[in-house]
């Protein structure tokens, strides 16, 4: 059973951008620029944020942390976060830029997404890149997505032919992997069918798999009963679980029952450490490609 160790494959790309930064500069051309919006003082989002200020430190590129306060008493305008984003699109030195979500309540969450200018949507987010996505055009992938079928092509996991299915069907996971893999070509070629809380029989599904995609958020909820033997299994989930024994007073979870599922797997990834840096990593891959675009209009 092999480990699918996406900390390792994500500084190893780390290393390989970091290289083409330093030719970049060489070569008199700009750092990329990443910059985030961050949106009050979510745990997870602060983690994550913070996560990705430090990938840009070792990629040797810039990036700008805004911070937008919002609470109950003063929240923070649609107004003024659109406004952000505007000047965000407006400032040739940022390359690319996220609105880390998720955004509080009040705020309506598609419309941001919306007016990111689609050419420094680095999430992958706005329905341009979706669109051009799905039907297989050059564009910027979904970071998780795109994390996922990095770290299975670099364990020489292949996906033509095979099985593949995904249980979640969100729009910054299960609906993108799934217009990934099933994709004519390279780490494309696969039979893949998106299951979701309505799906009749789970079982039945999962146990068909190739290649199981777990992401939903629901902790350990797959069991072994769920696989079938030689299954390569990517756990997505991050749940927050509390743990008296860890310092921060949780720990991550995933959607996998690790201890049970793993004997049956031929390859799996570990929570942390598995789908979670890949995430980040092709964050960084989509930046450098958004400024490899801009230097022709410098
Ligand atoms: P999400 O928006 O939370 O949606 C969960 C999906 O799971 C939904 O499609 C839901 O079905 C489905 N689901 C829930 N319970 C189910 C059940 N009992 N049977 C079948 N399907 C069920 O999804 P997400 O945003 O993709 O997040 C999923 C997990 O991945 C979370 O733990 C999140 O923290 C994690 N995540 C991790 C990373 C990373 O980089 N590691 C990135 C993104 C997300 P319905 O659509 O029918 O409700």
């Amino acid at each position: 059973m092999t480990i699918l160790d996406g900390k390792a494959a994500a500084a190893d790309i780390k290393a390989e951008i970091a290289k083409e930064v330093a030719r970049r500069t060489e070569q008199g051309l700009k750092r990329p620029h990443l910059a985030a919006i961050l949106v009050g003082h979510d745990g997870g989002s602060e983690t994550y944020v913070a996560s990705k200020v430090k990938a840009c430190g070792e990629c040797g590129f810039d990036s700008t942390l805004i911070r937008l306060e919002s609470t109950d008493d003063a929240p923070l305008s649609q107004d003024e976060l659109m406004a952000r984003v505007q000047e965000l699109n407006d400032n040739p030195d940022i390359d690319g830029f996220i609105v880390q979500l998720p955004l509080p309540r009040h705020i309506d969450e598609q419309a941001v997404i919306e007016a990111i200018r689609p050419d420094k949507d680095v999430d992958g987010f706005h329905p341009v890149n979706v669109g051009r996505q799905s039907i297989g055009l050059p564009c910027f992938h979904s970071a998780t997505p795109a994390g996922i079928v990095e770290l299975l092509r670099r364990n020489g996991i292949t996906t033509k032919g095979k099985r593949v299915v995904i249980v979640g069907r969100s729009n910054i996971v299960g609906k993108p992997l799934a217009a990934m893999l099933m994709q004519k070509g390279d780490m494309g070629d696969a039979t893949v069918t998106v299951c979701h809380s309505a799906t009749p029989n789970l079982v039945d599904v999962t146990r068909q798999a190739d290649i199981l995609v777990a992401a939903m958020g629901r902790p350990g909820f797959i069991t072994a009963d769920m696989v079938s033997d030689g299954v390569t299994v990517v756990d997505v989930g991050t749940t927050r679980v509390p743990d008296a024994t860890r310092k921060s007073g949780f720990r991550l979870c995933g959607d996998v029952d690790f201890a049970a599922v793993s004997p049956k797997c031929e390859a799996i990834t570990p929570v942390p450490g598995g789908v979670g840096p890949m995430t980040i990593v092709s964050l960084m891959m989509n930046t450098l490609e958004a400024a490899r675009r801009h230097d022709a209009n410098r």
